[in-house]
């Protein structure tokens, strides 16, 4: 058994999520940490909601409530909609707890103690109406390099450029359209230069591993060679205190949103510790195994534009809180903190060939897919037409059409010919009797579906593990059609030896489909007379804030009586009812109606 921390990237809760946010790291994470803990290992999956920032600022203002108001409404939102989806979380927890304000300053004291924290002034802006601070994407005017009249101050949305606000022609504030007032401020850098040696060595490291994406770890090696210090504290009222004197006090100086974002793994797993009755429990996945042996791998899901904070950032906050960089340093309360094994990028989803865009329509909400189709026909579209390797299209009428040709007519189809010929001839799972060559042939082949299928999953590669456990599903189909045991009249130990090698195929491609599609994995499972329970459910839980904060929802569960990953007999005597169909048919004007949802 080892220990495998999952630790999936933090949507941020400026809005719901559509689905182009969960294919690239939702999915794909549930059905590795499903898999792992199938196989015996010690899971503990680890996200939340990403609730500080800029963009929650501006969309509170907007919609005339409180930041933290409008984080809680969706923070609530996402719960639900990962839920529904059927995320498999230990803790999905969010960053205004205490207990992450509380780790995130141990987390800066420790690298700052270290000394890898610079101070510097830069030029910072102030509304001279009201004398406050005005964030950078508060400020717009025409940017200095396209001049692009509506350019951000933090970035021109036109030719893509990072920018400084005092680089702006003209700029203006978005709230009142004066003209901001620049003035000296100081801020923190983290000094990254300090840590590119050790960040080197330790991508070298993970190269040779051989398991990372190659286009991830070129993409990390690459950003290397332009290291630069980044700033880690902001001019904004909404964040993290800074833990120093003379820092603390002044509510106008925030940490960055993104310093404080990437320490929720590690918050997270302690809450989760917290919680679970056993404060210290986190530490078995994050410090190293006190004798080298058996250390924890962590894997980090993700879409493409977070690889910066997860292969640089965050392992060079995790290296100069232990002082591993060119300045030195120790070790501090939390200990050796492990840097991540693998970080499992994901290309982007598009939605008919195009970005997806709220405000332009062009998107589909997780909350009003799960509302009209089946969860696991949408986890099924994600693993096996996903943005695993590259950029992936979602089409409706690539949704129908692989839900109608693949999950029912092939998948389903299996399950329900295979229980409706067991209920009609015998009511119960028969005995089989002495098999036949093509009996055997196809027991053998559907049990090393556990092996290749299995070996797929552990290295991430889901459209491969999907595609070969589909591939075998055919196969079984094709026996079945061979076999003809709607054709066998006169020869009951014949017929029944068929229709249990068809139960025993249907209870292990179960297994196997199963991190894919848990919701019909149950449900086939009941199909064939078990109790239901292949792959356990997350549930929604309103917990206290551990240290005196407000109440709040969480995703967690019990996952101990996951199904294991191998052939279990099916057992002769099960009664097996008539079934109904498991997946839902979808009429082809789905695609049109959809569409036309699209453009209204
Ligand atoms: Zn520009």
């Amino acid at each position: 058994m080892s220990r495998i921390l999952s630790a999936v990237a933090w949507p941020y809760a400026n809005g719901p999520r559509h689905i182009g946010h969960v294919a690239g790291f939702g999915v794909p994470s549930d059905v590795f940490s499903r898999y792992q803990r199938m196989v015996g290992n010690d899971v503990l999956m680890v996200s939340g909601s990403d609730e500080h920032g800029t963009p929650i600022l501006i969309a509170a203002d907007e919609a005339g409530v409180t930041p933290q108001q409008l984080a809680d409404t969706n923070h609530r939102l996402i719960v639900e909609d990962f839920l529904a989806l059927g995320l498999s979380y230990d803790l999905y927890t969010r960053t205004t707890t205490r207990n992450h304000h509380r780790v995130v300053q141990e987390m800066f004291t420790g690298v700052w103690e270290n000394g890898y924290f610079v101070e510097q002034t830069t030029t910072g802006a102030i509304s001279p109406s009201t004398g406050r601070t005005l964030p950078d994407r508060y400020i717009e005017g025409t940017c200095p390099i396209c001049e692009y009249d509506g350019a951000r101050g933090d970035q021109c949305d036109n030719c893509g450029n990072q920018l400084d606000p005092a680089d702006l022609i003209d700029p203006r504030s978005k709230i009142n359209g004066e003209t901001p007032q620049f003035v000296e401020t100081q801020h923190f850098f983290l000094d990254l230069p300090a840590l590119a040696e050790a960040l080197g060595e330790w991508l070298d490291e993970r190269e040779a591993s051989g398991t990372w994406r190659p286009n991830v770890i070129r993409f990390s090696q690459n950003i290397l060679k332009e290291i630069r210090p980044r700033a880690i504290t902001r001019d904004i009222d909404w964040g993290i205190a800074v833990p120093l004197d003379g820092w603390r006090e002044n509510p106008a100086k925030r940490l960055y949103v993104w310093f404080d974002a990437v320490i929720g793994y590690l918050s997270a797993s302690i809450e989760w510790a917290r919680r679970s009755g056993d404060p210290e429990a986190w530490r078995a996945w994050w410090n190293p195994a006190p004798d080298g042996q058996g250390e924890a791998r962590s894997y980090y899901f993700m879409g493409k534009d977070n690889i910066t904070f997860h292969a640089q950032i965050w392992p060079a906050e995790l290296l100069a809180y232990d002082g591993l960089g060119s300045r030195g340093g120790t070790t501090h309360d939390l200990g050796r903190l492990c840097l991540p094994t693998e970080v499992v990028s994901s290309e982007f989803l598009t939605m008919e060939g195009r970005k997806f865009s709220s405000s332009k329509r062009v998107v589909i909400y997780v909350r009003d897919m799960l509302e009209r189709y089946q969860p696991d026909a949408f986890r099924y579209f994600v693993a096996a037409a996903g943005p695993e390797n590259n950029d992936a299209d979602f089409t409706w009428a690539e949704f129908v059409q692989r839900t109608n040709s693949e999950l029912v007519a092939g998948w389903g189809n299996l399950v329900n010919r295979t229980a409706t010929l067991i209920a009609k001839n015998f009511g119960e799972v028969p005995a089989a009797g002495e098999l036949a060559a093509a009996d055997s042939a196809v027991l053998d082949l559907v049990v090393t579906a556990f092996d290749t299928v299995g070996d797929h999953i552990a290295r991430n590669r889901m459209r491969l593990a999907i595609q070969e456990a589909m591939r075998t599903v055919g196969e079984v189909n094709r026996y079945v059609s061979d076999s003809e045991p709607w054709k066998i009249k006169d020869d009951p130990e014949r017929l029944a030896t068929v229709l249990h090698v068809m139960a025993q195929c249907v209870a292990d491609l179960n297994v196997v489909l199963s991190p894919f599609l848990p919701f019909s994995a149950n449900a086939v499972d009941r199909v064939l007379g078990g109790a239901g329970d292949v792959q356990p459910m997350p549930r929604l839980e309103e917990v206290e804030d551990l240290d005196g904060g407000a109440a709040y929802p969480v995703i967690t569960g019990d996952y101990s009586t996951t199904r294991a990953w191998r052939r279990h007999p099916v057992v002769p005597g099960t009664p097996v009812e008539k079934p109904s169909p498991v997946f839902r048919k979808l009429d082809s004007a789905v695609v049109e109606e959809e569409l036309s949802r699209l453009e209204g």
